[in-house]
């Protein structure tokens, strides 16, 4: 049987969430077709490594608009259905079903990447990517003392903040010289460092991980070095993996308005990778703000045709852990320097990026004012000395350049 539909979205996501949200905002009347590989309604991720984790948010409240809001805006969503192949104005589900679309929106985000070490597959391993990931997680929690994190990225270090709160012996396993290496400057990276080994967190860097040992389920952590890490349950938090081969291709680019280079096909979110004059070319972004800002665009474009406004967003981001609740605007990719404004060891405090004397990200850490007033500075690559950014005397708002 072949379903039919003006606008398919593919991915129950942020991202295609927002997009069927914006196509009404923006006067869309016809028919929009939701399909999304997971069992719930479109829903929240961040909290998956923050509150959902801890228990301290339910899981009705990880949804992004209650189920009737869907209904009410004419918007069909199936559940549980997976796409596994385009073609010539069709999406076909691995159970056979049919959908025929005018315009496809692909924002099907991508799976967690699996370690390809031995022992992968033993019991006691896990991920977070979706809420069912978090359930089984907190469900073989009980019965674990010893974690290991695999990744000191913002997922492997937000659960091991949630973890260590609750009385759990954590280990972080980085390869990489320094925590947060492909998103924070050193000064963040040794600050986070600091923070999760006073709340009782083995933080090892450069060290690989070779397998994990046990018999059905892993009860330890072989580094390449020889070393064992005794680990009754290991969380891997390792990046993501696109989902973009339904449509033929290994890897997703869309111009400014999110079209792709196939006839009548958009891509959004953390699967696609865009052009960003803050990144100065290509980039494919992972956060919520890139999914619903490049959500929006897509909408506009789709209804409006080539008068729509661009994708043109500057970034940002956000990572609680502990008491620290982090906020960065910007991309530091490529910055050539870095200027600490305010002092870590007293509380609040940002690190500002420059690249060829022009402010291009902030990390700002419990300093929100530093956030917002930074984004200004982002937007219009202001030239401020680093003498003058590091006075905190003087808000960065009132600050020429
Ligand atoms: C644990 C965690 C914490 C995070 N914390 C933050 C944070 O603090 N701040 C921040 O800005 N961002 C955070 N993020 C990132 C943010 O959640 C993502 O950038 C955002 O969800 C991307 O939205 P998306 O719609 O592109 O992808 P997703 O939200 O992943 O949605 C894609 C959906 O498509 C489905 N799908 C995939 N393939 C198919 C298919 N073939 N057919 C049908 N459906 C398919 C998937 O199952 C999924 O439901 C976090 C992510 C995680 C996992």
């Amino acid at each position: 049987m072949t379903h039919s539909t003006d606008i398919l979205i593919v991915g129950a996501g942020q991202a295609g969430a927002q997009a069927a949200i914006s196509l009404r905002q923006e006067g869309f009347t016809g028919h929009i077709t939701m399909v999304g590989e997971e069992a719930d309604l479109p829903y929240e991720r961040p909290p998956l490594s923050k509150d959902y984790l801890s228990g301290e948010r339910p899981a009705d409240r990880l949804l992004l608009r209650p189920p009737a809001f869907w209904a009410e805006r004419d918007v069909e969503i199936l559940t549980s259905t997976t796409i596994v192949s385009v073609e010539a104005g069709m999406a076909i589900a691995d159970d056979g079903r049919r959908f025929a679309f005018g315009t496809l929106i692909w924002a099907a985000g991508g799976h967690a990447r699996k370690l390809s070490c031995a022992g992968a597959e033993l019991g006691g391993v896990h991920m977070i990517r979706t809420r069912r990931d978090d359930d089984d997680l907190r469900a073989d929690l009980h019965s674990a003392q010893r974690i290991v994190i695999i990744g000191g990225g913002y997922v492997g270090l937000e659960t091991a903040a949630v973890l260590s709160k609750q009385g759990k012996d954590v280990t972080v396993v980085e390869a990489q010289p320094r925590l947060l290496a492909r998103v924070a400057g050193p000064a963040v990276s040794d600050y986070y460092k600091a923070a999760h080994e006073a709340h009782g967190v083995t933080i090892l860097l450069n060290t690989q991980v070779e397998g994990l040992e046990g018999a059905h389920r892993v009860s330890g952590v072989r580094l390449a070095d020889g070393r064992l890490l005794p680990a009754d349950l290991v969380i891997a938090g390792i990046g993501l993996v696109p989902s973009v081969a339904p449509l033929g291709l290994d890897a997703v680019t869309v111009d400014s308005h999110c079209r792709t280079s196939l006839p009548h096909i958009y891509a959004i979110g953390d699967c696609a990778a865009h052009p960003n004059r803050y990144a100065r070319g290509s980039i494919r972004l992972e956060s919520v703000q890139n999914a619903v800002d490049m959500a929006k665009a897509a909408a506009a474009h789709i209804v409006h045709g080539d008068s729509a406004k661009p994708y043109d967003a500057c970034p940002w981001f956000w990572s609680n852990q502990y008491d620290l609740k982090l906020q960065t605007v910007g991309l530091s990719l490529g910055h050539d320097e870095t200027v600490v404004r305010g002092d870590p060891a007293a509380g609040g405090w940002s690190l500002v990026y420059l690249r060829a004397g022009a402010v291009i990200a902030l990390d700002c850490i419990n300093a929100p004012r530093d956030y917002v007033q930074g984004k200004a500075l982002v937007e219009r690559g202001a030239r401020i000395s680093p003498a003058m950014l590091a006075d905190t005397t003087t808000p960065l708002k009132q600050m020429e350049g």
